[in-house]
């Protein structure tokens, strides 16, 4: 197989200046490099910046109709072009096609919302505040914004990010995952399709030195950023120390309460799709199901009856879970089913050596399920990113709760029960961003925002939705006076209303 190259987008086509350093890019389900990628160093990213700054200048005066044609236009491409997209996705991420189809779904919803720019970034207005003077507010956008992705969701998460901030006048650089780089690359073509100008959506790639130099060059204004806990608080905290406006989405640790009322085989089915839709590599997945007594031991069997009929292979056949990202990946993953063994985790489902359907070569890990984790075994404390699901127990509800609530990280959980007024009593009392009841990965639609509490999010701002727009733009609140002007002479006091 050629090994294909892949390199910036810049000022509406591909960078010609070649790189200095380049990363290797995987086939996750054969365990061969596909690509090269180049790596920007900061000198790169500053002539990407200045580029996105000049287009930015004029783009803000761009009509609201001229804004939303593209992003109706974009709609359009990427939804003819969706097999495409998720082809590429699953040639370097390794999920099935159908769930990268299905990212390709919820990135072209964010899509749809910006096309709807004209009512999101209205204003207000007020006639006669004071006798012949109007006030009115206005959202104006920011200039250039930086959006740094994950590798787990190559689409989808660019996509949370990048409409909204366009729609709202702003240029874009994206800094995508360098492990699956080529998602970003089609859609930055696309929108270029589209009749986006120049240099107002360019993708960068590389490493910690295009990021720091995306965080600390003054022309980049916000950053929107989405990864592990512990670079979202390092981008948080450089970001807004040199002057930008940061949302850093991190990492997750989610919970599935069952509580004694609920539907087992609903609850057995969703703790199944959510635990290893993805190969568990979701900031949503759920990796925790707490089971409140008397349900444990029937629970368990009824997701190790499940479990045992998931089909690992390559996502291109015909199965369920693909590989995982990376070999270093797999391996870390798999080195916490050897520690939650150790510690006395009961192994109910063993995903080492699992024989998959597709080369040997692939960086392969079954579905893995653990009964009786406590919260002191690392299996529990870590997000393992992985297809690793823990069954913790626990004697009430109340046990239950204080264990989500006293997660450092607060991105998802469920509830799963048939009482109204237990799920209610959760809903209110759990200190976590998005919450499920009876659904177990309840990711916001396009028109709300998506975002956790606590470790997995810096900054105050939830991505798309109102606080998309919110983010991207600053506001401006104008007080005026036409015609007939009230001549009160000189006031040295403070304006009041007459
Ligand atoms: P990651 O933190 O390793 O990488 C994220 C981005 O940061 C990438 O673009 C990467 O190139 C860059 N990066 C990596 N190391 C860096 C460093 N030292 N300095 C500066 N930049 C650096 O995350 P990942 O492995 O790509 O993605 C998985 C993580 O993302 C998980 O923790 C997952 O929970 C999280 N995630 C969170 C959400 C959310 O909405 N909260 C969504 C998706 C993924």
């Amino acid at each position: 197989m050629e090994l294909g190259y892949i390199t910036h987008f810049v000022n509406g086509k591909a960078w010609e200046h070649g790189a200095v350093r380049q990363g290797e890019v995987y086939d996750p389900a054969t365990g061969r490099v596909s690509a090269m990628v180049d790596f920007a160093s900061a000198t790169d990213v500053d002539t990407v910046v200045r580029a996105a700054d000049r287009a930015a200048r004029s783009w803000r005066d761009a009509s609201l109709a001229k804004r939303t044609a593209v992003m109706f236009a974009v709609r359009q491409i990427i939804h003819e072009r969706r097999a495409e997209l998720a082809a590429a996705i699953t040639a370097e991420h390794g999920k099935v096609l159908s769930d990268a189809a299905g990212e390709v779904q919820r990135g072209l919803e964010v899509v749809e919302f910006a096309c709807g720019i004209p009512t999101s970034q209205r204003g207000f207005f007020s006639e006669n505040v004071s006798t012949e003077v109007d006030s009115y507010s206005i959202r104006q956008a920011l200039g250039v914004v930086a959006v740094i992705s994950p590798f787990n969701f190559p689409a989808m998460v660019p996509l949370w990010f990048v409409p909204i901030a366009i729609a709202c006048g702003n240029a874009v650089v994206l800094k995508p995952s360098e492990k699956d780089p080529s998602a970003s690359v089609l859609l930055a073509q696309w929108f270029a399709e589209a009749g986006l100008p120049e240099g107002v959506f360019n993708v960068v790639h590389g490493d910690k030195e295009a990021v720091d130099a995306l965080l600390t060059h003054r022309m980049v204004k916000a950053v929107s950023f989405v990864g592990s806990t512990p670079i979202a608080r390092y981008v948080y905290e450089t970001g807004t120390a040199y002057g930008k406006r940061v949302q850093a989405l991190g990492g997750a640790k989610n919970h599935m309460v069952v509580l004694p009322d609920a539907d087992l085989d609903l609850a057995a089915d969703a703790a199944v799709s959510a635990g290893f839709g993805s190969a568990g590599e979701r900031c949503m997945a759920i990796s925790v199901v707490v089971a409140v007594d008397p349900v444990g031991d029937e629970l368990v069997d009824k997701i190790s009856e499940r479990v045992a009929r998931i089909r690992t292979g390559d996502g291109r056949r015909d199965c369920d879970m693909g590989p995982l990202v990376t070999k270093v990946h797999r391996d870390k993953v798999s080195s916490y089913v050897d520690a939650g063994e150790r510690a006395g985790a009961r192994l109910v489902v063993d995903g080492r050596g699992v024989a998959a359907d597709g080369e040997a070569t692939g960086f392969w890990l079954g579905p893995t399920l653990f009964d009786h984790v406590t919260p002191q075994m690392s299996v529990y404390t870590d997000e393992i990113f992985g297809p690793v699901l823990s069954v913790v127990r626990a004697t009430s509800y109340d046990e239950a709760l204080e264990l989500v609530n006293g997660n450092p990280y607060g991105n998802g959980t469920a509830i799963y029960t048939n009482d109204g007024g237990a799920a209610r009593r959760f809903q209110h009392e759990v200190e976590v961003g998005m919450v499920g009841v009876n659904v177990p990965i309840p990711v916001p639609m396009a028109y709300f925002s998506f975002g956790g509490w606590k470790a997995s999010l810096f900054g105050d701002t939830h991505a798309h939705g109102a606080e998309g727009v919110h983010f991207y733009t600053r506001g401006k609140v104008v007080t005026s006076r036409w015609l007939d002007p009230h001549h009160g002479g000189v006031n040295l006091g403070f304006p009041t209303q007459h």
